[in-house]
């Protein structure tokens, strides 16, 4: 009997727990990506917002500033459409994010230009292509984006030279490019600057009398951005000198134009907010290593704030003897996938057997993959793994990845797994 309502006191305050942890999430998803945020980017100091945010939980959760502040700042240059975002194609206004996408390294325009289309037989000879370029001048050049399959190996080339040329080339030949697609439309973020406009239009969108084209749109190079990265740690009971790092990015791709949020709840405020709910399990009930809480920014510019972490504190990385990096944690319908499992397999080993206790519906190992933060320690030889939940909806990088849509289906289960790997981890 004893026995029994010692395991029912046990489930009773597991279950409890379980259960905060979600509602302490969802809050944190949807305040991290709630309008206010602005998309956690570079119009209107969206990350800024993000990263007092996160370091207001951190002090709350009673986390300790690293060397001395949260807040740890470096600079990077990032293209911004802060203002007006119209495109008007045959006389039709188009959606912003839904109908189009602006290059995320595209200029800025203004004005109403004529349309030259680039035809199947263009791609047969760089000449035609060169004439074809010099016939859009001061105009727009359209071109399809589905084409790449029926094209030769010789026709490829021409069509990534002419690519090539209305990206980077200076001279004022062609106004603008629309890049016509059926496939769907991702965004990202850029710190590079191109001299033209570039535009995807959907093909389903495009209207019958394609004439031609009026832009307003304000873009903003920002040579040299402030971000920061948010550092806090919880201090271990032992005297080990091992530190174990839970890592998330918390910038995403912030407004395209003034009215355009991509908020990022899956990418990557689910990721942060698993990182606050381990940040307030552990400290609570501390390790024996002292646990470091790095929410990263700059990782959709590419993996920046890691990048720049790695070299600011040059000193720790032979120190870590573990880092989980979180990115995408708001499914999880068909489990997680572990990048670096079938690297580290005695570690994996160990989560799938700890997974008996969490029960994911799979624990998937997948081998290296430069795609999230965690990539910046693994070449500098730190162990890590990158964790990503999968099934449930497939919003990426669009507008569609909203708090309200995103259903945190395995988050309590994955939230246990984590504690008990990184538990496990100081055993090793
Ligand atoms: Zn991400």
């Amino acid at each position: 009997m004893k026995r029994l309502l010692f395991l029912l006191l046990l489930f009773l305050t597991e279950y409890q727990q379980t259960c905060a942890q979600k509602n302490y999430g969802r809050r944190l998803v949807d305040t991290l990506a709630g309008e206010a945020m602005k998309g956690r980017g570079y119009v209107g100091g969206g990350d800024s917002l993000a990263a007092r945010f996160i370091a207001a939980e951190f002090r709350t959760l009673g986390l300790l500033p690293y060397k001395g502040s949260y807040f740890h700042s470096f600079e990077f240059p990032v293209n911004t459409f802060p203002g007006k975002m119209s495109v008007e194609l045959g006389g039709k206004a188009l959606v912003p994010g839904v109908d189009f996408l602006v290059d995320p390294s595209s200029r800025g325009g203004e004005g109403t230009f004529s349309l030259v289309f680039v035809e199947p037989e263009d791609y047969k000879l760089w000449d035609r292509m060169a004439a074809r370029l010099r016939e859009a001048a001061k105009g727009f050049l359209v071109m399809d984006e589905d084409d790449w399959e029926r094209l030769s190996e010789a026709e490829r080339k021409v069509k990534e030279l002419a690519v090539k040329y209305l990206k980077f080339s200076k001279e004022p030949l062609v106004e603008g490019v629309i890049f016509l697609s059926s496939r769907k439309l991702t965004w990202s973020v850029s710190t590079k600057e191109f001299p033209r406009v570039l535009i995807t239009v959907k093909k389903e969108k495009v209207p019958e009398n394609l004439d031609s084209v009026t832009v307003h749109m304000d873009q903003h190079w920002k040579s040299s951005h402030i971000a920061q990265n948010v550092l806090g740690w919880v201090k271990g009971k032992g005297k080990s000198d091992s530190v174990l790092v839970v890592s998330a990015h918390y910038d995403h791709l912030g407004k395209m134009g003034a009215q355009t949020v991509f908020p990022g709840a899956n990418d990557n405020a689910s990721g942060v907010a698993m990182l606050l709910c381990l940040a307030r399990h552990f400290s609570e009930y501390p390790l024996e290593h002292d646990l470091l809480f790095a929410a990263f920014a700059g990782e959709e510019a590419g993996l920046i704030g890691a990048s720049e972490f790695s070299k600011q504190e040059k000193e720790i990385l032979p120190r870590i003897k573990w880092l989980l990096n979180l990115d995408m944690n708001g499914t999880g319908d068909d489990g997680i996938t572990v990048v670096n499992g079938s690297v580290h397999q005695k570690e994996f080993r160990k989560m799938q057997e700890l997974n008996q206790q969490a029960m994911l519906p799979s624990v998937k190992p997948r081998g290296e993959a430069c795609n999230s933060d965690h990539c910046i320690f693994h070449r500098q030889g730190v162990k890590s793994f990158f964790i990503y939940t999968r099934g449930g909806i497939k919003a990426y990088h669009d507008i569609h990845d909203r708090p309200e849509t995103l259903p945190l289906t395995k988050f309590d289960e994955l939230h246990r797994l984590l504690v008990l790997f990184l538990q496990a981890q100081e055993r090793e």
